[in-house]
């Protein structure tokens, strides 16, 4: 049984005491966010017009060294057109891991495809490779260079790796599997803006990938997201279809297909500027707070923080606790005795599979997912908590 008393003390040495509430993850406007707002409603430019949204993307391009990115109003907008750019067509089916935040399993229904839930790994909460392959060597067949599942003879189009928490899973090993079942790959990179994977941004091992600015993420926009592309033929389409399709044009509305109305709004761009300016100061909390945690937590028995894994330098997005055994009773205990002293604990998502709209999707064996479902517990991660940079 792990000691309930042991880690509140653990967490009280890490975050203090309050008064007021200590949440999950919330973000600091302190440098020039209330400037580059002003500018907005000064101008009058608060909308689809204004320099912030282009200059926003510019700088996420600079940051994560992906050479296009597309601003558009949130992480699941993003994957959507992601999907739709990796030509995801109904009836297909995509691969995505059980454990992830809802987005992930709807941006692929939204195109009338199948989510395929997928195993996660303990040490890192991304998907089991080796878990992965043995099954795909089940129940999947590579015909004229299409993956087609045996069991409901669709097409396995492509599949979503989710860098859980912001830790990278090993990308190297899933671009091999990828290519020996033509599968797609589309980073689903929403939880690690600023992790790196042997040195490269996140993002990079697909072509297509997906960014969110939502307001509990490192960098926010209020509410928003990015897509993060290799090739400008691909970008202008990504452009096109965000922005409603319409051809430009000094005075006439032509739309040439069904776009999206799905881009970045200035004002919302403009905070995301302010944010971006600090995100290093941001990472470098984010890792300082990881760190904490993990030495106070290091003498509790029967737990341990997740830690980022050997090939990659993780944001920390969220700090996970995990215990050794599964005990959902425990969780329930923490989370509310936590909540006495203002600290704000999460328990993980509830699996996909386990959504009444995706009960019957199909599945691979889940067993870890479950077990990790009873085993994780989210602790706050704001920045600021870190204390390094105020
Ligand atoms: C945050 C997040 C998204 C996107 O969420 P939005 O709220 O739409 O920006 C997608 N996938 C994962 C795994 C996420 O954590």
């Amino acid at each position: 049984m792990v000691n309930i008393e042991q880690c509140l003390a653990a967490l009280t040495q890490v975050l203090g005491e309050n008064d007021k509430d200590v949440p999950l993850h919330e973000p600091k406007f302190n440098g020039n966010e209330w400037q580059y707002v002003k500018d907005c409603l000064d101008s009058g430019w608060v909308s689809s017009v204004g320099e912030y949204v282009t200059l926003f993307e510019q700088k996420i391009a600079d940051y994560t060294g992906m050479p296009y990115a597309i601003a558009v109003m949130n992480g699941t907008a993003a994957l959507h057109v992601c999907l739709l750019l990796a030509d995801v067509a109904r009836e297909d089916e995509v691969l995505i891991p059980s454990l992830t935040f809802v987005a992930t399993a709807n941006a692929v229904t939204y195109c009338g495809a199948h989510p395929h839930f997928i195993e996660c790994h303990e040490s890192h909460l991304g998907i089991d490779l080796d878990k992965l392959r043995t099954y795909l060597t089940q129940i999947a067949i590579v015909k004229d260079k299409q993956c087609i599942n045996k069991l409901t003879g669709r097409r396995i189009k492509a599949i979503i790796p989710v860098h859980i928490f912001g830790h990278p899973i090993e990308m190297s090993l899933l671009q091999t599997l990828a290519q020996e079942f033509h599968l797609k790959i589309i980073e689903d990179a929403s939880e690690s803006l600023g992790s790196f994977y042997r040195g490269v941004h996140t993002g990079h091992a697909s072509d297509i990938a997906c960014l969110s600015f939502n307001g509990n993420k490192v960098v926010t926009t209020g509410g928003g997201g990015a897509i993060l592309i290799k090739d400008e033929a691909l970008a202008k389409k990504a452009k096109h279809m965000t922005t409603t399709a319409k051809r430009p044009h000094r005075y006439e509305f032509y739309h040439d297909e069904i776009g999206y109305n799905y881009r970045l709004p200035n004002i919302n761009a403009a905070l995301g500027c302010a944010q971006l300016e600090r995100l290093p100061q941001m990472i470098e909390n984010k890792r300082h707070l990881a760190k904490r945690y993990q030495d106070v937590f290091s003498d509790i028995q029967g737990a341990s923080i997740l830690q980022e894994p050997q090939y990659a330098k993780s944001n920390y997005w969220l700090n996970a606790l995990i215990l050794d055994k599964p005990d959902r009773s425990f969780i329930e205990h923490f989370i509310d005795s936590a909540v006495e002293r203002k600290y704000h604990l999460r328990g993980l998502w509830t699996p996909m599979d386990r959504l009444p709209m995706y009960q019957s999707s199909p599945k691979m064996d889940l067993t870890m997912t479950h077990q990790l479902f009873d085993r994780v517990i989210s602790l706050p991660s704001s920045p600021h908590l870190g204390g390094v940079y105020a």
